[in-house]
């Protein structure tokens, strides 16, 4: 024990977790020894064993001062990656965000009076002039605010939802069950594929504590098909008193069919077609930090900010400066240039492609010669290659849209090919910094350049050259398959 701690690897390990944490690390490593050893043939070498247990203790040191939340490089081709932190923040925005909150800030303090001020207040304006809404507040994610507006306007009594909307978003999120979580119980009405506003007008009764509209955000329902009209349910709610609720999801504020990307419904459509609360998420297609957000009208939106659960939703400064930040890009009109998911989603394919041709030449300037990938003696050649490929939005937004994307595809036919493959995948993934998580899928690799921004190039050739020659050393690298779930390939929004 005494040689053990003075070695190197344990005065790493001492210096990023403490010597409470370095004695525990050290008893595992002797623990893990001794098992080792119980059935062993020959007798240990004392030098080989402490040579050993101080390797793995540098080790843990190395894993240990790696921050859990690490930059990734997003190579998969789905914009809004709900596994990968969802929206990009714009570097102008990281830029206010530090210096807001470096010190103090006037989070809930009025300069002008002097006096103690309200936290809506600092995105309620913008929020209003973007949206035309007449009220807003924020709450920490979408969900959180579809469980506000249930729970302050219809506890105890009915929320009435279509067949066809009462949806799973992802993660637990079942609209049935947050209603029954709300202490609000569901009523359904109306069929999967069709639902009409008089199916709503027959369900009100006098325990009717909201309308409930949902958007069907991952999926779409084509054919023989009918939603009630929102101006419609916003009439009959109007005319019953009862408030007519939508949950919009992905909270576009700026039409994406302009770009050609398909239609999303946006905020403003929502609010103009007379929706009470419009309910909507801060980092998916408004591209900034995680949120939720309610606008609507004057005395609904002000019973939820005066109900005592919004004290135990409301966000914190830093996701308050970073939408502040976001959502000054909109009244500016520079949202779609400034904001990285939004420029993502609406880039030509040129400029994709451009980057594809940038990493490849990029991983030449590395070291690696992109004609040759035997590399002289590599048992198997990789062939690099720019193929089309069809990117996503992401993020349960826009489910059918496609956009054309560019990705630098890897192929290796042979059963050798495909283990070298799968190594190459796994190295990007676990030994570059930062990490670039890439798609195996059809017997190839792919990295999809939609989502990777030119400041990343240079990052992700530099790890692809490092793969490319590691997986030369076919015989040192472990070719176990990645662990189920481990490429986030499938996206749950
Ligand atoms: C994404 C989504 C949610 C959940 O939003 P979070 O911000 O992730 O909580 C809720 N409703 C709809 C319709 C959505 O698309």
């Amino acid at each position: 024990m005494q040689r053990l701690l003075a070695g190197r690897g344990a005065l790493a390990l001492r210096a990023v977790v403490g010597d409470d944490a370095l004695r525990d690390a050290l008893r595992d490593e002797l623990d893990a020894l001794r098992a080792s050893l119980a059935d062993a043939a020959l007798p240990p070498d004392r030098d080989a064993l402490a040579a050993h247990v101080d390797r793995n203790l540098a080790l843990r040191a190395e894993r240990a001062g790696k921050r859990r939340l690490r930059p990734v490089i997003n190579a998969t081709g789905v914009v809004l990656h709900t596994n990968l932190g969802r929206a990009p923040l714009a570097e102008s925005v990281l830029d206010e965000v530090t210096s807001a909150c470096r010190g103090y800030s006037a989070l809930e303090y009025d300069l002008d009076e002097g006096t103690r001020g309200h936290r809506d207040s600092v995105v309620r304006g913008l929020l209003r002039s973007i949206t035309k809404a007449e009220d807003a507040i924020v709450v920490n994610n979408c969900a959180a605010a579809v469980l506000l507006a249930c729970t302050a306007l219809a506890a105890g009594r009915e929320v009435i939802v279509s067949r066809g909307e009462l949806v799973e978003i992802g993660g637990g999120f079942r609209v049935p069950d947050v209603i029954a979580s709300c202490g609000a119980t569901l009523v359904e009405v109306g069929t999967t594929n069709k639902t009409r506003a008089h199916d709503f007008e027959r369900a009100i009764t006098e325990r009717t504590g909201a309308l409930l509209s949902v958007h069907q955000s991952n999926f779409a329902i084509v054919g023989f098909s009918q939603r009630p009209a929102r101006d419609e349910l916003a009439q009959l709610a109007r005319s019953r008193a009862i408030p007519l609720l939508e949950d919009l999801g992905s909270g576009a504020l700026v039409d994406l069919s302009v770009a050609g990307v398909g239609h999303e419904p946006t905020v403003q459509e929502a609010v103009l077609g007379g929706s009470d609360v419009v309910m909507f998420s801060g980092d998916k297609l408004l591209g900034g930090p995680q949120a939720g957000i309610l606008v609507g009208r004057s005395p609904w939106i002000d019973r939820l900010r005066r109900h005592p659960l919004m004290r135990a939703l409301r966000p914190g400064r830093i996701v308050l400066a970073a939408l502040e930040s976001t959502l000054a890009r909109y009244a500016s009109g520079r949202a779609t240039s400034e904001l990285p998911a939004l420029r993502a989603i609406t880039e030509p394919v040129e400029r994709v492609e451009a980057r594809a041709r940038a990493l490849r030449e990029s991983i030449r300037a590395h070291g690696f010669n992109t004609d040759d990938t035997r590399g002289g003696h590599a048992p198997v050649a990789v062939d690099l290659s720019i193929e089309p490929t069809i990117a996503r939005v992401g993020g349960g937004t826009l489910p059918l849209a496609e956009l054309p994307s560019r990705a630098l595809v890897l192929r290796a036919p042979s059963d050798d090919g495909q283990r070298r493959l799968r190594a190459i995948e796994r190295f990007l993934r676990t030994e570059c910094d930062p990490p670039v998580v890439a798609r195996l899928s059809d017997g190839a690799l792919w990295l999809d350049l939609r989502a990777v921004s030119e400041r990343e190039v240079d990052d992700c050739a530099r790890g692809l050259a490092r793969a490319l020659a590691a997986s030369h050393a076919i015989g040192e690298l472990d070719f176990s398959p990645p662990l189920p779930g481990a490429v986030p390939d499938t996206d749950e929004p």
